[in-house]
């Protein structure tokens, strides 16, 4: 209804990107987005609640009983720097224009309100091949934004496809671009690839286009990920399980994990979860069962190691882990534990920060 409304009022309006690819996948969609001629502030003029959610970029928000829909102004990029996606961007009454910016043709796809699919790359023969291949010339396209080469070997491991030749040359001789793109926007690409249905695909196409010569403590590091090739063939869980067995491969102890996890600027929660499990899995590796690892961890760590033993080909027993977790003598000492609130009045403190530190310290010392 809401593409129809804007149809109404004379501007073009067409399901784009992602979920279009994904629909044709039989796969489920995540997001839906809408690119439309229309431009930002007329969009605002069609109905009655919307949101700017980054209306310098041309999408703003429509809430149409109690949905939500991303509608983006048509776009082209103009002007690269620094081998990243620019800021600013020039609206255009263009479907062409919209799609031509797009990074691969399987996402530079649109459909129309009729279900009609617009495909002036051949979007669809390469979904049905499953191949990753640039929009243009793929030089280019990754001259201008590095951080798709990136983007292409996570769909080769999310999708299960090949990237095309021209395409995969392209980046192996680019790939040093990556150094200029944050490693922020390379953690939410290299996550997705390991969480990938056929990460192995993936890895191997990041290894041979050297793209992990230019990520946070990957460089030289062939070796480990081509031994990621061998992990048992269960997806990854989670991504902190994912940064566990990284770092479970490449050895790492104490100081040096903790600057390996800072380096892709992780948080807290997970370099404490990675300081807790690392050892834990390594501690399960060479003894017969034993709870003395159990200890440090909370339960959230005991099923962790569980689930790393498992993918690294090892056997493991979670609710054997659970069980024994659940009847360490340190349970029944929970109940002598002093509350937030002991600690204030006994101290006499404002609740602050120290609070939840002392807290841990006596737990642990329990
Ligand atoms: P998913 O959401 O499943 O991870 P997606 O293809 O929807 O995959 P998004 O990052 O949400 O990925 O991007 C939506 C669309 O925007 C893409 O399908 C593509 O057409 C376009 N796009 C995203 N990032 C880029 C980029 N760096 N360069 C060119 N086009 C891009």
């Amino acid at each position: 209804p809401i593409m129809e409304q804007i149809e109404a009022a004379g501007y073009e309006a067409y399901f784009v990107g992602g979920s279009v690819r994904d629909v044709l996948l039989n796969k489920p969609i995540h997001d839906i987005d809408i690119a439309t001629s229309a431009f930002p502030e007329e969009v605002k003029t069609l109905f009655p609640h919307t949101v700017d959610i980054g209306i310098e970029h041309g999408t703003v928000l429509v809430l149409s009983e109690g949905n939500e829909y991303e509608i983006t102004t048509f776009r082209t990029e103009s002007d690269y720097q620094d081998y990243r996606r620019p800021d600013e961007v020039v609206f255009v009454r263009s479907l062409e224009e919209d799609l031509k910016r797009r990074d691969f043709t399987i996402n530079a796809l649109a459909m129309n309100t009729k279900g009609d699919i617009i495909d002036l790359f051949d979007g669809e023969a390469d979904l049905k091949a499953g191949i990753i291949r640039a929009v243009g010339l793929a030089h280019e396209r990754f001259n201008e934004d590095a951080l798709r080469m990136m983007r292409a070997v996570r769909f080769a491991s999310q999708l299960d496809f090949s990237i095309e030749e021209q395409t995969f040359e392209a980046i192996k001789e680019l790939s040093p671009l990556l150094q200029h793109i944050s490693v922020e926007r390379i953690h939410i690409e290299w996550i997705k690839l390991l969480l990938g249905k056929n990460r192995n695909k993936g890895i191997e196409a990041f290894v041979l286009t050297e793209l992990y010569q230019y990520c946070p403590g990957l460089n030289e590091q062939a070796g480990m990920l081509k031994s990621l090739i061998e992990l048992a063939p269960y997806e990854i869980e989670s991504e902190e399980d994912s940064w566990v067995i990284l770092c479970h491969k490449l050895s790492l102890k104490g100081q040096e994990l903790t600057s390996f996890l800072k380096k892709w600027k992780l948080s807290n929660k997970i370099i404490d979860n990675c300081k807790k499990v690392v050892p834990s899995v390594s501690f399960r590796l060479e003894h017969e069962w034993d709870t003395a690892h159990l200890y440090p961890l909370n339960e959230e760590q005991v099923l962790m190691t569980e689930r790393v033993l498992k993918i690294l080909n090892v056997s493991y027993d979670v609710s054997l882990a659970k069980k024994k977790y659940n009847e360490l003598p340190i349970h029944g000492l929970k109940d002598l534990a002093v509350t937030g609130s002991d600690l204030i009045a006994h101290l006499n403190q404002q609740p602050g920060p120290w609070l939840g530190r002392l807290l841990k310290t006596l737990e642990q010392a329990v």
